[in-house]
């Protein structure tokens, strides 16, 4: 009986070396080797092989960016997951609130996402008298410019005219918002979540906007590598020749490992 998806086969069952100090959950399954679906790999998976006396580990680190099919995938999913747990917190009805350009230069309107959006924010936490709780997503449009799309909840009733006085005064153009159900207003943002993945944005752009208070993830299982293990870049190179040279080389066990931890900067 194995909790493991298809396609994973364990590692030969071994003690750990001392020096290979696990975070603080890791347990040796993490230790997972012969994915069977390396059409689903990041393209861009940068590999490392370290040594420490008889053992040896191959690691793949994926990319980690929105851009990249199977990262941006892999991150939507996450998100999603974000957007979800939110919602479910919600004790009074999820509003939907969409925020456009004003017409204008898309590069203009790239560049000034990030400090409209922080002005927006202030005002609606004068407007309130409490910060928004929100969630949201940065959409692709068609004629280059961004939209944001946002989940807020418990955030008490946002008059239309006083969130469009808003949104004008910060610098965004026209702005919608609509109760709905949690179920609807999930699906309506991961939507966006998953035209994310792949897409090209430009550089520096946050594709994710979330309160603090919107949803704590469960943390993350991250592994540290102790003293003395030797590593070398094995990127572009083949996996199995690699194990070969190494075994080759005195490396009497190797462990394949997928760094399987998404990369939590750069939202
Ligand atoms: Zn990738």
């Amino acid at each position: 009986m194995s909790a493991l998806p298809n396609g994973y086969e364990l590692a030969p069952v071994m003690a750990l070396p001392s020096g290979f100090a696990t975070g603080a959950g890791a347990a040796p399954l993490d230790l997972i080797t012969n994915r069977t679906t390396p059409e689903k790999r990041c393209a861009k998976t940068f590999g490392m092989a370290g040594i420490l006396g008889t053992w040896g580990v191959l690691v793949n680190v994926p990319c980690g960016q929105w851009s990249c099919v199977s990262c941006g995938a892999k991150k939507a999913r996450r998100y999603a997951g974000v957007a979800r747990g939110g919602c479910a917190l919600a004790t009074e009805r999820i509003r939907l609130v969409t925020v456009t350009m004003p017409r204008e230069d898309p590069r203009e309107s790239w560049r000034l996402l990030g400090p409209r959006f922080g002005r927006f924010a202030e005002r609606m936490a004068y407007r309130l008298g409490r910060r928004l709780t929100y969630f949201g997503t940065v959409e692709l449009q068609r004629r280059g410019n961004p939209h944001l799309h946002l989940l807020t909840r418990d955030s008490g009733y946002v008059a239309k005219a006083a969130l469009a006085a808003a949104c004008t005064g910060s610098g965004f153009g026209f702005v919608d918002i609509r109760q709905i159900a949690a179920g609807a207003g999930v699906q309506y943002v991961t939507k966006y979540l998953h035209k994310s993945a792949g897409q090209e944005m430009p550089k520096g752009v946050r594709r994710i906007r979330r309160s603090r208070d919107w949803f704590t993830e469960p943390p993350t299982v991250k592994s540290t590598w102790g003293e003395g293990w030797q590593w070398q870049s094995i990127e572009g190179l083949d996996h199995d020749a690699v194990e070969a040279e190494m075994r080759a080389q005195g490396v009497l066990a190797v462990f394949r490992y997928d760094q399987r931890v998404d990369v939590v900067a750069n939202d």
